[in-house]
């Protein structure tokens, strides 16, 4: 099944436009991945200004292919990140945090991704880590890169809540690729750069091929030019979230708390200044109650 971003203008500084494959219509989640933005390329400079926000109950995984963004939270974490480095923030019961694009790299082109907690780590204290050494795998000529969890043998040193996996996969043009993948998990493989044909299935830039539980293998071919895809897998989270804004949670009423904590600067989201100043406040919450959902 195909799934097909939408273009969003991110409330930044720059106004950015965005592709967001999850949550989708047809699908929300893909294992615990619950949420896909894809930049750029873009000129740097306008590429990531985010201000100061918070999260919770939920891991962001930055990855990029191209530029250099600094990290800065509420922990005291101030951290640079290039491409092949997993940035990944554990925002647990509560942290603030901001993203700023550095000058040297000429583009800006990632994936900001975010893992839904599961109820037994929903409320950890909030931590952050830069994973450098991360397994890759040749495949011929096509090359497997391990963010988080296990693929090929290899395991990646993130620390993770739930049976997952997410990998940078690269296939030179005109070749293929055959990955044996987890038949428990349910899988994504979504084109950043290039076109591909992916178990029979033409799939565009930017666009999302779904599988279900049950695969065993992925089969790739990079049609036209060399391919940048990104794999995200993992077992179908069972547990029904209520996703709104920031925040990951579980009913309606942990929403207006954290919502009305983190504008009212509640310590739950620690003290925070970066230097891009500003501080972004959460909007209304709609007019309606709302549900938890798988
Ligand atoms: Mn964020």
């Amino acid at each position: 099944m195909l799934l097909e971003p939408r273009s969003v203008k991110l409330t930044t500084r720059t106004g950015i436009e965005i592709r967001r494959t999850l949550p989708n219509a047809r699908k929300r989640m893909i294992g615990a991945w619950a949420f896909v933005d894809h930049f750029g390329p873009t000129p740097q400079t306008d590429g990531m200004v985010v201000a100061a926000h918070p999260h919770t109950g939920l891991q962001t995984a930055t990855w990029l292919f191209e530029g250099r963004i600094e990290h800065r939270d509420s922990i005291g974490t101030i951290q640079h990140i290039e491409p092949g480095q997993l940035n990944l923030m554990t925002a647990g019961h509560g942290i603030a945090h901001s993203e700023l694009s550095q000058p040297g790299a000429k583009h800006l082109h990632a994936v900001q991704l975010w893992i839904a907690l599961p109820e037994s780590a929903i409320d950890t204290a909030p931590a952050f880590e830069h994973v450098r050494d991360l397994p890759t795998v040749e495949l011929g000529h096509a090359s497997v890169k391990v963010f988080a969890g296990s693929m090929l043998g290899q395991t990646a040193p993130t620390t993770i809540f739930s049976p997952l996996v997410g990998a940078e996969v690269r296939v030179p043009a005109g070749t293929s690729l055959r990955l044996p993948v987890d038949a428990n998990f349910e899988h994504g493989v979504m084109i950043a750069q290039g076109s591909a044909t992916v178990n029979g299935v033409f799939v565009k830039q930017e666009l999302t091929e779904y599988l279900e539980p049950g695969a065993s293998e992925i089969l790739i071919t990079a049609e036209g030019q060399d391919l940048i895809a990104v794999l995200l897998g993992g077992q179908p989270f069972a547990e029904p979230i209520v996703m709104w804004w920031n925040f990951i949670a579980r009913s309606h009423e942990q929403i207006v708390e954290q919502r009305e904590q983190w504008n009212n600067r509640d310590p739950r989201f620690g003290e925070f200044e970066d230097h891009i100043g500003g501080w972004i406040p959460a909007p209304e919450l709609p007019n309606v109650i709302l549900r938890a959902r798988t």
